[in-house]
């Protein structure tokens, strides 16, 4: 049989660049266009003509969401439809667009809705397949695993067993319908309130995990027929550097962040090279829990998220070099 921990192909694992437009304060205090998508593959700087990156995809500042995930995101969810474990993350530093592009508002949904309909839209149409669809939701917060659906799990651990890692006592819902599943994210949403005093700084400085448990077998096959897999979405902490960070609390913050984004750069990157060997999954709690996910054959998808502004150069430069290193 295959191994677990079998090198994966290239083309299972995706590295894409989304601009946002320039925000209503950027544009105001003078800003101006520096990185900026020429054609769908390549990443240049109006100021440093030496300066370009290919991507598999880049996403221009207009893009909407559902062209975002009809190319980075549909057929990570079909294949976990499937049985084939998937992950998708936006990546990037605060306010580039990273929960707009995840969550979504109102106005413009998000990844996760978008999945969460397609998943229903595919169960009706497999009338062959009966399926168990099951949601949780956490938060890492400083290298500690907390569980949004449930206030009392607190500091949850990541175990082993014979099947792949996973997190002793996290809390799972069955649901029924999108409205019901997306209703979790909101009953989620208000537990990252507690314990903070600045929620928008807080909510930067953690990695928020929805992930879908789906089941399913054909009818009558219950027992030999079953097929897992578990869909990751996962909306990363801010990706800027802590060197303006003076308070000891905010600079533990920051070593913990870089520290599991510098893993997870890593360990993508390894992944896309096909190497299935010194792959540093314990050195994040991120990544040790997303082992079994990112292991084997599953599919990820890295979703950098960036402002083309000239105030934001730099910082935009350096997502640019991890999404690089990662694919
Ligand atoms: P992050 O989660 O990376 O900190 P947000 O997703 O909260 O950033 O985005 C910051 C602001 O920019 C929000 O007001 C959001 O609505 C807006 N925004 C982000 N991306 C886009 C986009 N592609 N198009 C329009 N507005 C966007
Ligand atoms: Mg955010």
């Amino acid at each position: 049989g295959e191994s677990a921990d079998a090198p994966q192909s290239a083309d299972s694992i995706s590295v894409s660049i989304r601009f946002r437009p320039l925000s209503e304060s950027e544009y105001h205090s003078g800003d101006e266009i520096a990185w900026y998508a020429d054609g769908d593959k390549i990443v240049r700087n109006e100021y440093i003509p030496a300066a370009a990156y290919a991507f598999d995809k880049v996403f221009g500042q207009h893009t909407n969401t559902q062209e975002v995930y009809e190319i980075a995101a549909k057929q990570v969810v079909k294949a976990a439809m499937d049985g084939v474990n998937g992950t998708v993350f936006t990546y990037g530093v605060t306010s580039s667009g990273k929960t707009y592009t995840m969550h979504g508002d109102h106005n413009s949904p998000g990844i996760i809705p978008l999945a969460i309909k397609d998943v229903f839209s595919i169960i009706q149409d497999t009338p062959g397949r009966e399926f168990l669809l099951r949601v949780s939701y956490i938060e890492i917060y400083n290298e500690v695993i907390n569980d949004l659906l449930d206030p009392t799990g607190q500091n949850l651990r990541v175990r082993e067993d014979a099947q792949g890692t996973y997190v002793e006592g996290i809390k799972e819902e069955v649901v029924l319908s999108p409205g019901h599943a997306i209703s979790f994210i909101a009953a989620g949403e208000e537990h990252r309130h507690v314990g903070s005093n600045n929620f928008n700084l807080f909510s930067s400085r953690s990695h928020t995990i929805f992930t879908l448990m789906i089941e399913s077998s054909a009818p009558g096959d219950e027992y030999d027929g079953v097929i897992f897999s578990q869909l990751n979405l996962i909306d990363l902490a801010g990706s800027e550097s802590s060197k303006a960070e003076t308070t000891g609390m905010r600079r533990k913050e920051g070593s913990y962040i870089n520290k599991s984004l510098l893993t997870l750069g890593t360990v993508i990157g390894k992944l896309s090279e096909g190497k299935a060997s010194h792959v540093p999954y314990r050195d994040s709690k991120l990544t040790r829990l997303l082992q079994s996910s990112l292991s084997g054959n599953g599919h990820v998808s890295l979703i950098c998220t960036v402002t083309p502004a000239s105030s934001n150069m730099e910082e935009t430069h350096n997502t640019l070099k991890f999404a690089s290193r990662a694919k």
